[in-house]
């Protein structure tokens, strides 16, 4: 229901996951809120577009993205506080996961405004299902910095932290950051989500020095999530202490 058929002065800003990869992953509920709202904020107006092609929905894009985000985050609010309702979409998944985002939510949560999540996919969620490791409680790295020596500290920052640890990774680091995950955090069950929900999908499972070493034979492409067994002894999914992590039948110590 949009802001003006309820009779009110402000609209609502709704939060809509998009898929991954595939785009039968989009919900019901997402296609519902993307056809109903006056416009929608897109992180890429031109794949965006894509998406909405593909289910016939004619909403206005508005451009919201890393590089006018303070300006754009004002002007969608204003926009909502005049009584439209306004969606925020990334290029895929959840929108503030790793991308633009947070700025139009706190900036909506401090005049007021009411912020509704429209749920679906997320790369972090979908790797932590498929990936072996113990998925709780874990914690959420996001993309490692660029350069080496950032990366390394940032590595040394999460060394003592006893629960798998997730990262996003890009394929043009991936050789390198796995290298410097073994030499920081010591040679722990790892895991590697490739291209989920694409044709390419594959997850590797594997020591972290197995991992570097695929890694280092050919190119792993696409995008990718790495997965790491926490320091010392991880909880295990019952709450209970286990000092070891099953991976590929073998069990190593964590
Ligand atoms: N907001 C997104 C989410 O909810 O997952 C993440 C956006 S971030 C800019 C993009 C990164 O997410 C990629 O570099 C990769 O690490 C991960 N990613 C996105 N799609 C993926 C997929 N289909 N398979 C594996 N990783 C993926």
């Amino acid at each position: 229901m949009s802001a003006a058929s309820r009779g009110q002065g402000t609209g609502r800003l709704f939060v809509v996951a998009t898929p991954i990869g595939n785009l039968d992953d989009v919900s019901a509920r997402a296609i519902e809120v993307l056809n109903s709202v006056a416009g929608i904020a897109a992180e890429d107006t031109r794949r965006t577009r894509k998406l909405l092609a593909r289910f016939s929905i004619g909403t206005p894009l508005l451009s919201y993205h890393e590089h006018n985000e303070a300006t754009a985050a004002r002007r969608i609010v204003d926009r909502i506080n005049d009584g439209s309702d306004v969606a925020l979409v990334s290029d895929a998944g959840t929108p503030l996961v790793s991308d633009p985002g947070y700025r139009l939510v706190s900036l909506c949560a401090r005049e007021g405004i009411e912020v509704v999540a429209v749920p679906g996919p997320s790369a972090v969620a979908a790797a932590l299902s498929v990936a072996g490791l113990p998925p709780h409680p874990f914690y959420f790295a996001g993309f490692l910095p660029r350069r080496q020596s950032a990366r390394r500290r940032a590595l040394e920052s999460l060394a003592d932290l006893p629960c798998t640890t997730v990262f996003y990774e890009s394929p043009h680091r991936v050789a390198k950051s796995l290298l410097d995950m073994l030499e920081v955090l010591g040679d722990r069950p790892a895991a590697l989500a490739r291209e989920l929900t694409k044709v390419h999908e594959e997850v590797l499972r594997g020591s972290l020095s197995e991992l570097a070493a695929r890694a280092g034979e050919a190119p792993l492409r696409g995008e990718m999530v790495i997965l790491v067994a926490g320091s010392g002894r991880q909880l295990d999914v019952d709450g209970g202490e286990s000092g070891e992590v099953e991976v590929n039948d073998r069990r190593i110590p964590s």
